[in-house]
C-alpha cells in the first residue's frame, strides 16, 4: 500500500502570507461583512474574469441557487435533473416547487433536453439544469424548448466556473445561473457562490433578498434572508482570484494524463473531449461498464486498499434520497440510475502528482 491518503479533492488556496496581506486593512476598518469593499472588488473582477454582466454573491452556492429560483416567481412543476448533488432539488423544493426528473445523456451526463418536451404539462413553470462536471448542457436546445412553453431556464453551474462553450462564458446562458466557490471546487472562497444574469434590475432586488429584505434606513421590501458573503470569504476569492488559471491548467495536465492511461481500457468509460467546449478540469468521472472485472463499489474497494479515495459523485439518484424515493420512482430515469450505479470521481487537484496518477491508473487497468 502506498503511505499517503489521495483524497478525491484538495482546496486550492494561496499562500498564507498572501492572505495575511488581503485581510490586514480589516483590522483598521473594522467592516468585517454587509457588501464591503472586498466584497465589492470581488463582484468587480469576477465579473471580468467570467466576461459577465451582472453578478450578485452569496454566502455560499446553495443560498444563491435558492435565491436564483426564488427571483423567478415560480409555480407549479419544474423540469430537473435527477443526476446532480442534493442542492439543486432541495432549492426547488424549498422554493414550494414540486421537481419533475428528466433523463440524462449517456455521453456527458447533462439533463436529456430531447426528453424534456414530453415531461411539460400546463403546470410546467421552469427548467433547472445542471453543467455537471462543468460539461455544458444543450443549452441552444433548451432555450428554443423554454421559448416555445413560456419557461425560465436556470442552471446550476456550481461545477462551470470559467468553463466555455463556442466562445462563450456559459455562466451566460438560461436567465440566471448560479455559481459555487465551496471548498472543493474548481474556484473558492471558502464557502461561497453566486448568482450571474443580463437582467440589470436584478441586482438590487438579490441585494435585498440576501440583506433580509432591507432596502434602506427604515424600509423593509420584501422576506429576505440572511445570505450575504462577508470579508474574509471575499479576501480568499480575491487572492484566488490571481491564481485561477494556473490552477486550471495544472487541472488539465492531471486530467489529461487520466486520458493517456485510461482511454484504451476495456470496461472504463472516460470524459469526451469536444472542440467547442473548454473545461475548467474540474472533476474526471469514470464509468465501470460490464466488460470490467469489477464492479463499481468493488474498485473502489480496491482502490481504498492502496489508500486512493475517489468519490461516488453522485450516488444515489436525487430521487432515490430518503426525503424523496417515496414520491419518485427512479426507474423513471433509466439512464441516470445507470450511471449513478456505475460512476465515480477519480482524484483530482492542481497539486496532484502525476506520479500519483499513474499509480492509480496502474490499479485500474489491473483489473481490466
Ligand atoms: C456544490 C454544489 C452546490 C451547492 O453549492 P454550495 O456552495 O456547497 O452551497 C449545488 N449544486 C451542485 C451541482 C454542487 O456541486
Amino acid at each position: 500500500m502506498q503511505s499517503k491518503k489521495i483524497l478525491v479533492t484538495q482546496s486550492s488556496m494561496p499562500t498564507l502570507e498572501e492572505y495575511i496581506d488581503e485581510i490586514k486593512d480589516l483590522w483598521e476598518t473594522k467592516w468585517l461583512t454587509n457588501h464591503g469593499s472586498k466584497h465589492t472588488l470581488l463582484e468587480e473582477q469576477l465579473c471580468q474574469y467570467l466576461k459577465c454582466k451582472n453578478i450578485s454573491l452569496f454566502c455560499n452556492g446553495h443560498t444563491a441557487l435558492f435565491n436564483a429560483i426564488k427571483l423567478m416567481n415560480l409555480q407549479g412543476e419544474v423540469i430537473t435533473t435527477p443526476f446532480t448533488f442534493a442542492s439543486t432539488t432541495h432549492a426547488i423544493v424549498q422554493n414550494g416547487l414540486k421537481p419533475v426528473f428528466c433523463d440524462i445523456k449517456e455521453t456527458d451526463y447533462t439533463i436529456d433536453a430531447d426528453k424534456i418536451e414530453e415531461l411539460i404539462t400546463p403546470n410546467t413553470s421552469a427548467i433547472v439544469a445542471v453543467h455537471v462536471y462543468g460539461n455544458p448542457c444543450d443549452v441552444e436546445k433548451i432555450e428554443n424548448i423554454a421559448k416555445k412553453h413560456h419557461l425560465k431556464v436556470i442552471y446550476d453551474a456550481a461545477h462551470a466556473f470559467g468553463v466555455y462553450y463556442k466562445g462563450n462564458s456559459l455562466v451566460n446562458y438560461g436567465d440566471i445561473s448560479m455559481l459555487s466557490f465551496h471548498a472543493t471546487k474548481v474556484y473558492n472562497t471558502i464557502e461561497g457562490g453566486a448568482c450571474v444574469y443580463n437582467n440589470d434590475y436584478w441586482y438590487q432586488t438579490l441585494y435585498e433578498m440576501k440583506d433580509f429584505g432591507i432596502s434602506g434606513k427604515d424600509s423593509v421590501n420584501l422576506i429576505g434572508m440572511n445570505g450575504k458573503m462577508n470579508e474574509f470569504q471575499a479576501a480568499m476569492g480575491l487572492c484566488n482570484l490571481k491564481h485561477i488559471e494556473e490552477e486550471i491548467e495544472k487541472r488539465k495536465k492531471v486530467f489529461m494524463r487520466y486520458i493517456e492511461n485510461l482511454k484504451n481500457v476495456d470496461g472504463i468509460k472516460i470524459p469526451i473531449i469536444r472542440g467547442d467546449v473548454q473545461l475548467n478540469y474540474s472533476y474526471f468521472p469514470i464509468v465501470i461498464k460490464d466488460g470490467y472485472s469489477l464492479t463499481r463499489d468493488e474498485l473502489i474497494e480496491k482502490l481504498n486498499e492502496e489508500n486512493i479515495y475517489p468519490r461516488k459523485y453522485f450516488y444515489p439518484l436525487v430521487s432515490d434520497f430518503a426525503c424523496y424515493k417515496n414520491d419518485y420512482d427512479s426507474s423513471k430515469t433509466p439512464i441516470a440510475k445507470d450511471i449513478a450505479n456505475r460512476v465515480m470521481t477519480l482524484p483530482l487537484y492542481a497539486d496532484l502528482d502525476l506520479a500519483d496518477v499513474d499509480f492509480i491508473c496502474h490499479i485500474i487497468k489491473n483489473y481490466k
